[in-house]
């Protein structure tokens, strides 16, 4: 268990202190006998003093003395101890590779091994940090935070996931750990931009293939399309970007709605995409204008809302041609046959409405959701019965 601060930030490293006149002589023959990144650490800045220079060394390397008595039998020189700066320079990959030097083994285990970035803001989830004070666990997540910053340069504000995705908007609870409070941000994905307050809207990275598959499958030109849970927009307004098509975008959430607007018009896709701020619902109700206007009219239908999808096919129904349409259609399932479950359970909603599953185009896993369930996206073919 780790105690301290100090325990934890280990930012102290060894330098090889040589006279100023011998450092190109050093870095020649470390060049010579080794490749000159495993034995300099560039990770850190040199430390430039009146009379010496402090080349940060390689941890793994320095243990192995010897190899520098050998090295170094013509130049004389030190080994000291001294807290890094780190070398803004430097292209770090990972967030691993800071903290290495940072953080004690018992720490680096529970690193999160991924984050979401959108835009300038990242979003990291922590597991239990059992065994750690409260104060450890702060140090620990605001050097994670930092690191986050370090590897992604243009991310400023680092918030931490503190609870799950919620409630009818979809939202996640959310604390700033580190950088500025800034959730409002600009998020590009497949050459189309989204303004969005991270806070206040439903929006994932992770779907980004997903609606790249959408945007490459078969649409054909003039079709009219429906995305019944458009939230910010990355699905209507990426097909938009890319076809020549009407897109038909609700979302329940005003705060997406903004956006959903105000992205349609940073796309340029006025013409192609017509948001409103309602719940998807009241299309079935018989004095709705919308629903009017797209009774049995609709070529496609995007249904993205996985925990509860299945309970709005009476709406697709209501929207789809009569001769039959398309639907993408995505569920939080449960294992060990998330995929057949998923088809099951739209079978099994169509056997009320007139229409039923001619060709599934295509039923798989978009990724893992939790322990015991996937989400599964499905595209059918829907004819009438
Ligand atoms: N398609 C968007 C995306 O990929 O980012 C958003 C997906 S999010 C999982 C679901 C969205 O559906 C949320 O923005 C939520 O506000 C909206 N929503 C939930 N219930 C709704 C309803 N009954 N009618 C319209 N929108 C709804």
């Amino acid at each position: 268990m780790m105690t301290s601060k100090e325990k934890i930030y280990q930012k102290e490293n060894q330098f090889i202190k040589l006279d100023k006149e011998n450092v190109q002589n050093f870095i020649n023959l470390v060049d010579k006998r080794f490749k000159s990144k495993s034995l300099i650490d560039h990770r850190y800045k040199f430390i430039k003093e009146e009379k010496h220079v402090l080349i940060p060394l390689n941890e793994a390397i320095v243990k192995e003395k010897i190899i520098l008595n050998d090295l170094m039998k013509s130049i004389q020189y030190e080994i000291v101890q001294r807290k890094v700066t780190l070398n803004s320079k430097f292209k770090f990959k990972k967030i691993e590779h800071i903290l290495k030097n940072r953080l004690p083994e018992s720490a680096l285990k529970l690193i999160p091994k991924s984050f979401d970035i959108i835009g300038s803001t990242a979003i990291v989830e922590f597991p239990t940090l059992n065994g750690f004070l409260d104060k450890e666990k702060k140090i620990l997540k605001t050097e994670v935070a930092e690191a986050i910053t370090i590897v992604n340069k243009s991310v400023k504000s680092v918030y931490e996931k503190v609870g799950q995705v919620k409630g009818e908007y979809r939202l996640r609870p959310l604390h700033i750990l580190y950088g500025t409070d800034e959730p409002v941000t600009i998020h590009k994905e497949n050459h189309a931009i989204f303004k969005l307050n991270i806070k206040e809207v439903y929006f994932t990275p992770r779907l980004v293939s997903e609606r790249q598959r959408i945007i490459n499958s078969e649409i054909k030109e003039g079709e009219l399309i429906v995305d019944m849970f458009a939230g910010v927009g990355p699905f209507s307004i990426q097909i938009a970007k890319n076809r020549d098509v009407k897109i038909y975008s609700f979302d329940i959430n005003s705060d997406a709605y903004k956006y959903l607007r105000e992205n349609i018009l940073l796309n340029k896709v006025e013409k192609k995409v017509f948001a409103y701020n309602i719940d998807t619902k009241i299309l079935l109700d018989p004095d709705n204008k919308q629903g009017h206007l797209l009774h049995n009219r609709v070529d496609r239908i995007i249904m993205n809302l996985p925990e509860s999808s299945i309970e709005f096919l009476d709406v697709a129904c209501f929207l789809i041609k009569k001769s039959g349409g398309i639907i993408h259609n995505y569920q939080f399932c449960a294992k060990p046959d998330p995929i057949d479950l998923a088809i099951k359970n739209i079978t099994n909603s169509l056997t009320d409405y007139k229409f039923e599953i001619k060709e599934i185009i295509s039923a798989k896993k978009v990724k893992s959701y939790s322990p015991n369930s996937d989400l599964i996206s499905i595209d059918v073919k829907l004819s009438s019965k």
